[in-house]
């Protein structure tokens, strides 16, 4: 068997990584395919670096431009790769662009797609991902889910059952691989910052960062909360571009600790969030790291595809009003007993039993 490996942006690189190693170390044929959709330093070489990911084999380039400009040309070039490299099965985890430009190409050059974080839905088809995870469910051959709500939905959407496999959340297993090492960041000493007495926030969902009054209604709020809680922002670069021109929001400048950061690389950032009070954010895998971990999330949007973080984990809709902000971080009471636990097979285990599914799969075809 070989495998082609999809990663394009910074939310796959943490999902591909345990893959890559269990699929080494059972011996079984992989090249990594990097899209080239994240390029920045700080948003993909840096996790290669601390999720000790093998450098790509094959660099795509595609850059920046419009979502169906990338889309187009990371086909294109991966139809070429698929042509050279003849895989047995192409591998796409998540929701982004990548994932569904190469699902595409695997799908019209008959090459079995096998989709890692299925079934997810918001419901929401103005979110960009949204759309892509539909697609990609309904071209792949086999379905990695983390949930059985994931499960219900494929179901829903007429998905043979025998597709499916529910070996639990793959991301989790690079924070529990990473945890320990953590303790080597300097970032709290660096930033001055006491375990349980801070808030981290990140925000990048168009929704939220490319609407004004949307923008600068949340960073009000951050501000206000910023006056009970220290917070610490990393920024995410588009957020960063919006906030630059962002009219009224000098005049929150000053009210409340709220420090910008730029992205942080993987283990600084688990270390960030893995001992803060609160996060504040819009990332879809924040809100599952941080149920894994018992933290309070309070998610900055209206719905979420992943409701087993509120109805199993630490996670709270708040939507997008500064007020329903406020009134959700000071909610957050911060405390958990000992009966806490995560989500079933949310456990560090998930890249093994792929490869399981995988080996079967392959003797099975
Ligand atoms: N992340 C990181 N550094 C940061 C911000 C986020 O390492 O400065 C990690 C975060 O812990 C999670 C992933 O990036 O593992 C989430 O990526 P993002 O929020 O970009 O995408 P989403 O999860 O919303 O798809």
């Amino acid at each position: 068997m070989k495998i082609l490996n999809v990663v394009g942006a910074r939310p796959n690189f943490m999902k591909m990584a345990p893959l890559v190693r269990c699929l080494r170390d059972r011996g079984i044929e992989q090249k990594l395919v990097h899209t080239g959709q994240h390029y920045d330093a700080n948003l993909s070489k840096v996790f290669f670096d601390d999720l000790e990911m093998p450098e790509p084999d094959v660099f795509l380039g595609v850059g920046a431009g419009s979502p169906t400009a990338q889309i187009a040309r990371i086909m294109l070039a991966f139809e070429e790769v698929c042509a050279a490299e003849r895989p047995d099965l192409v591998v796409v985890v998540g929701d982004v662009n990548s994932t569904l430009a190469c699902s595409l190409v695997g799908a019209k050059a008959l090459i079995p797609v096998a989709h890692v974080e299925a079934g997810l839905r918001s419901f929401d088809m103005r979110m960009p991902e949204e759309g892509n995870r539909v697609v990609v469910d309904r071209l792949s051959e086999l379905l990695f889910t983390h949930s059985q709500d994931a499960n219900e939905n494929l179901l829903r959407e007429g998905i043979a059952r025998e597709k499916l496999h529910l070996v639990g959340n793959i991301m989790i297993d690079s924070l529990a691989n990473h945890l320990e090492r953590t303790d080597a960041s300097p970032i709290l000493d660096e930033l001055c910052l006491e375990p349980g007495r801070y808030g981290v926030v990140t925000l990048h969902r168009p929704s939220n960062v490319d609407v004004p009054e949307t923008l600068l209604g949340i960073m009000a709020a951050l501000h206000d909360i910023a006056e009970e809680v220290p917070l610490v922002f990393s920024c995410h670069p588009r957020t960063a571009k919006q906030l630059k021109g962002l009219a009224g929001y000098q005049a929150l400048a000053g009210r409340g600790d709220l420090r910008l950061l730029p992205p942080l690389g993987y283990l600084d950032f688990l270390r960030l969030y893995s001992n803060s009070r609160l996060v504040l954010t819009d990332s879809g895998g924040l809100q599952e790291e941080t149920t894994y971990l018992g933290i309070d999330c309070v998610t900055l949007r209206e719905n979420t595809e992943r409701p087993i973080t509120i109805d199993e984990g630490t996670n709270r809709l708040a939507g997008t009003k500064p007020a329903q902000i406020v009134a959700a971080a000071r909610a957050c009471s911060g405390l958990r007993d000992g009966s806490y636990t995560p989500p079933a097979l949310w456990d560090g285990k998930t890249a093994q039993r792929i490869v399981d599914v995988l080996e079967r799969w392959a003797v099975q075809r």
